[in-house]
């Protein structure tokens, strides 16, 4: 393709774990702003494909471009400073650490260890802490200590570590998974939030969820995708009712 507005051009990608295709010549575009939800049944690839494109796995054959850049063979530290973020299940958060310590230490500069020793918590970084904590809710939580959070409020402040470094392309795994309902509809609001400033590609199972989100959705079935659309077009897709939606 030579669209260049794509965020994301992922084309004839495969991965092989022992000659099983886990990703079976896959190919997906994400545009610039997109919000992509991914589902598929359990074993269907979508962690693998997330784990292709931000590097912590290694594609056998095909071709990632992330901005029209090549990626698909560079280190998973390069994609991330080309602006890939990735937040898996678990927070990663510093437990003992303030909310604003938290988002700060997560600003570019105060990562690697030499950065952190000159690192100066600068107007600008300061400025950068408080509007990342207002697009997470966190506004007048900056000085408590990320430990005694709520669930939801790790999950977003780790949402929030990653927007410090202003990604363009943030991939989320299951972003609800054991939250509350109010903390899910806080949750979609703050995701239509951070998707005007970026792609987001999210995996999700609750399509109740998936319908408030989703610009567009992906259905993957057996490494490869069986549909792809708006919610109501892969929701009335046979194929999809088949395999996935109809159990
Ligand atoms: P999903 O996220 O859709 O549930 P996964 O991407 O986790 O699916 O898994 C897709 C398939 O690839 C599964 O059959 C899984 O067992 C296999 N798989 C994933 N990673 C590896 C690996 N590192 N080695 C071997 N098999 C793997």
């Amino acid at each position: 393709s030579t669209n260049t507005d794509f965020a994301l051009a992922v084309e004839d990608l495969t991965v092989s774990f022992d000659g099983f295709k886990a990703i079976d010549n896959l190919t997906l575009y994400i545009d610039r702003n997109e919000l992509r939800v991914i589902i598929g049944p359990n074993g269907a690839g979508k962690t693998t494909l997330l784990d292709l494109i931000c590097g912590k796995t290694r594609a056998s054959s095909g071709s990632i471009k992330f901005k029209n850049q090549e990626i698909t063979r560079i280190p998973e530290f390069k994609r991330v400073r080309l602006g890939l973020g990735r937040k898996f299940q678990t927070p990663s958060i510093y437990e003992n650490l303030s909310v604003f310590k938290n988002l700060e230490v997560s600003y570019p500069e105060g990562r690697s260890v030499f950065g952190a020793l000159a690192f100066q918590c600068t107007d600008a970084v300061k400025a950068r802490v408080q509007e990342v904590a207002s697009d997470i809710g966190l506004a007048d939580r900056l000085e408590v200590e990320a430990g005694l959070l709520s669930h939801g409020q790790k999950q977003w402040l780790e949402i929030g570590m990653l927007l410090m470094q202003d990604p363009e392309l943030l991939m989320l795994d299951e972003p609800i998974a054991g939250m509350s309902a109010s903390e899910r509809d806080l949750t979609a609001d703050l995701l239509n939030r951070i998707c005007r400033n970026r792609a987001v590609i999210v995996i999700e199972h609750d399509m109740e969820f998936v319908k408030r989100i989703a610009h567009k959705v992906t259905v993957m079935h057996q490494g490869r995708i069986l549909a792809e659309g708006s919610m109501e077009k892969v929701q009335s897709d046979p194929k999809v009712i088949d395999v996935y939606l109809g159990h």
